[in-house]
């Protein structure tokens, strides 16, 4: 997810967020504002139910930040890079590089976010009961009681063992601690995935066809987007142990095909690119590489890769693709 504007640094990542979720936080705080406060706590002026409401989406989303950070933190403890925090649309995502080293890490950074949501609501919890005791149990206590529910209900969504939720992380980690196999565990975390999703969609279609409102068409789009990324964590895991222990030397094409930089880009585009049905071919000077030329950047200027020494192979995406197929094919029962 791309961040439309960056917000600055956490715990020394970098946070941003995507435009997208100025759309949640709109529908939480109108939902709020127009709907659910002046229902709970009616006679009160249109300023105090809007100031309420925006209060409470802002504090919402601090603590969803809050989550994120403490993956991020737990992420960077056991070893792993963080490239930033984005809020959007579904919430938050903390960009991880890198997989963790083990089944114990991989539990401590997925666990840490749903144990924080669930600290938070029980802090709000606790406010909000404080509040009623001392009998304030107007606006202010509705917009605490509400940050207790809406936190816990995070905690317990996210740990529904489905990837790419974070209880999908946890059942990773636990199928992954029991086989020993982390390409299984994340197979069986995203077939998960998919299943919650179908689920979701079900449900929210359901909702929403017998009139419960518009809350049903949201599940049902949370619904699709796990569909979607679950689906895109399943190839990702196949494809990574496709090419786990691959050699560059094994995918490349040995003493490919060069060209002269001399030569114009129409003869280039003639006599080379298309009479020998590569989609890249090095240049090269003397017998010595100087660059490389792809079909994208003949419409440009050819961009100048400074080597020394000699050219011994060229490695392109359908090379990688190629092996991950070859794999594949040798080892057909690894991974199901
Ligand atoms: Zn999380």
């Amino acid at each position: 997810m791309r961040a439309s504007f960056r917000l600055g640094r956490v715990a020394g990542v970098p946070v941003g967020v995507n435009w997208s979720v100025l759309v949640i936080f709109a529908l939480i705080a109108w939902g709020l504002a127009a709907n659910q406060f002046p229902r709970s706590y009616p006679d009160r002026s249109p300023v105090a139910y809007t100031l309420a409401g925006l209060a409470a989406a802002v504090v919402f989303f601090v603590g969803l930040l809050a989550h994120e950070v403490s993956h991020a933190v737990v992420a960077k403890r056991n070893g792993l890079k963080v490239d930033g925090i984005t809020l959007w649309l579904f919430g938050g995502v903390a960009e991880l590089r890198g997989e963790p080293r083990d089944p114990g890490a991989e539990l401590r950074i997925a666990g840490v976010g749903p144990l924080v949501s669930l600290l938070l609501g029980a802090f709000f919890g606790a406010i909000a009961a404080l509040l009623a005791l001392a009998g304030q149990d107007g606006l202010l206590f509705g917009a605490v009681a509400w940050l207790a529910g809406i936190n816990v209900l995070l905690a317990i969504f996210n740990v529904l063992p489905a990837a790419p939720l974070d209880g999908g992380r946890l059942l990773r980690a636990a199928v992954w601690k029991a086989t020993g196999d982390r390409t299984r565990a994340s197979v069986v975390a995203a077939r998960a995935g998919w299943v919650l999703g179908v689920l979701l969609i079900g449900l929210g279609l359901w909702q929403f066809l017998s009139g419960v409102g518009f809350g049903g068409l949201w599940l049902a789009l949370i619904g699709w987007f796990l569909i979607g990324a679950a689906g895109m964590e399943e190839r990702q895991a196949r494809t990574g142990s496709a090419l786990r222990g691959v050699r560059v030397g094994d995918v490349m094409i040995p003493q490919p095909q060069t060209a002269s930089a001399e030569m114009t880009v129409a003869d280039f585009v003639d006599h080379y690119l298309f009479a020998y049905r590569h989609s890249a071919l090095p240049l090269t000077e003397e017998g010595r590489p100087t660059g490389l030329v792809t079909v994208d950047r003949v419409r440009g200027v050819p961009a100048e890769v400074a080597t020394d020494g000699r050219l011994v192979g060229i490695v392109s995406p359908s090379d990688i693709s190629r092996a991950v197929q070859r794999s594949t094919l040798r080892t057909p029962a690894t991974s199901r």
